[in-house]
């Protein structure tokens, strides 16, 4: 077995705190993916749906307050993990603004925040603009169109500065973005960029170029269902590949 091998069976995920459910456009309840984390042996899983401003699958108004009772009731239930609510936002606000309020947030245990389509926000021309750049120019424009790509990472940067942002999601995906910089900005505001299991983002080559940054990372399955609870494997293999450090993959430890 090669040294690659034996560290990938070598760790094991101990939190999982990206994960959608039924309350925006998961396939599973918050229960369901209780079950699954716990049967895989987390000490910890996070539910984390879409933020309100998302068109198609964000959370309803109120919702929050719905699904921290449902989790209150569940904790008892299921002792040896710790169930957290947080909510992956949206980022696309030219103020550095995220689709959730102050009141919303001081009910949660953390912030997701990512960049996605289909939010319109305070500027909804502005966002719509960006959103079709962005949809246009696709996975080829990953190393061109230099103002689209000036445009993204300073949307990304402002958030991280405005707001206490746990982890930024798929970091790289739906449009060009320049990641060292992002990277830095991370490692200045204390937030985590996740590698993902789901979206390839960051990608290999993206994760080497910020290998030697000091930002802290995290693996996230960004589950859509609860058998993907807990799922890290392509994420970590990645990183490997990259060349970072297992240390600093926060919900990793070594078995
Ligand atoms: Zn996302
Ligand atoms: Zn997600």
């Amino acid at each position: 077995m090669s040294k690659f091998d034996s560290d990938m069976t070598r760790y094991r995920m101990i939190y999982d705190i990206h994960t959608h459910t039924t309350f925006s456009h998961g396939k599973g309840s918050i229960e369901d993916n209780v079950k699954a984390a716990t049967a895989k042996g987390l000490s910890a899983v996070g539910i984390a749906d879409h933020g309100p401003g998302h068109m198609l699958y964000g959370i309803g108004k109120n919702v929050l307050p719905v699904m921290r009772k449902e989790i209150q009731r569940l904790q008892p239930l299921y002792p040896s993990i710790k169930i957290l609510l947080g909510v992956e936002a949206n980022i696309i606000n030219i103020s550095g603004k995220l689709d959730i309020t102050d009141e919303e947030v001081s009910d949660l245990d953390y912030i997701l925040a990512g960049y996605h389509y289909g939010i319109l926000g305070e500027r909804p021309a502005f966002a719509l603009k960006m959103h079709m750049l962005n949809l246009m120019a696709g996975k080829r424009a990953k190393q061109g169109k230099s103002g689209l790509k000036k445009t993204n990472t300073g949307l990304v940067i402002k958030a991280l500065h405005e707001n206490r942002i746990k982890v930024l999601t798929h970091p790289g995906d739906k449009g060009p973005f320049d990641l060292i910089a992002i990277a830095k900005a991370c490692e200045e505001t204390g937030t985590m960029m996740e590698i993902s299991t789901w979206h390839e983002a960051p990608t290999m080559d993206e994760l080497k170029k910020i290998v030697s940054s000091g930002v802290r990372f995290i693996i996230s399955s960004d589950a859509h269902s609860p058998q993907r609870v807990g799922t890290f494997a392509p994420g970590f293999k990645r990183a490997l590949e990259a060349g970072v450090d297992p240390a600093r993959i926060d919900n990793l430890e070594e078995t």
